[in-house]
């Protein structure tokens, strides 16, 4: 089973897989967590030159192929041997991340960013992706209030780059009403996990 976390900033993403791999763990399932970009040493040392503050010259097109190349390569190499060995994969963004992030707010246009990620996962796509929808200003304050993570480059981006953001993904929300699952991340970290996991259940029964 595979399965995405999306969202913006601070919208608790990292929480609630951990969280969700713990209690998948004890249900008897073997749960492979990961992240994009990175996860792996070819794809952690790609995600640098994104993050990295000083490259403030990178061309919108090359971030796009850069987190596109970082995918491919942490898809063959790590997410679909543990698919194939049975495991449940949740991964920290997918996809969905380029489309909303470059796609819509970078103002690529969903159809060239889908054109290369085509091209980068040969249809490997979740079962079921999970859209944690947060208030920005609410998830850029939940980050400051934690201090724990370092800025980045993409942390020097405005509000309403963010708010273009959620509105990539409630794009992606109504193209994929199936695949796409939203939460209100607004809400207490254990309340989300018991609608995750609700919605888990439901999806794969038995
Ligand atoms: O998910 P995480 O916080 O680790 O992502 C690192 C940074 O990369 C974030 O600031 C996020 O906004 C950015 N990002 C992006 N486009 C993507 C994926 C992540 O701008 N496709
Ligand atoms: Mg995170």
């Amino acid at each position: 089973i595979f399965i995405t976390i999306e969202g913006g900033e601070g919208a608790g993403k990292t929480t609630l897989i951990q969280q969700l791999s713990h209690t998948m763990q004890q249900r008897g399932k073997t749960v492979m967590t990961t992240r994009e970009p990175g996860g792996i040493p070819i794809a952690e040392q790609i995600r640098s030159v994104i993050l990295d503050r000083s490259h403030t010259s990178m061309d919108a097109r090359t971030e796009a192929l850069l987190y596109a190349a970082a995918r491919r390569q942490h898809l063959v190499e790590k997410v679909m041997p543990a698919l194939a060995d049975g495991q449940v994969v949740i991964c920290d963004r997918f996809v969905d991340s380029s489309l909303a992030y470059q796609g819509h707010a970078r103002g690529l246009g969903m159809d060239d960013v889908w054109s290369i990620n085509r091209f980068a996962i040969e249809g490997a796509m979740p079962q079921l992706t999970i859209y944690m929808d947060i208030e920005p200003e609410i998830g850029l304050a939940r980050i400051q209030a934690a201090g724990t993570r370092e800025v980045n480059r993409l942390d020097l981006e405005s509000l309403a780059f963010h708010e273009r953001v959620r509105e990539g993904y409630r794009m992606l929300l109504e193209q994929f009403p199936e695949r796409i699952v939203q939460v209100d991340a607004g809400k207490e970290a254990n309340v989300v996990l018991e609608e995750v996991i609700l919605t888990i259940d439901r999806r794969f029964r038995g």
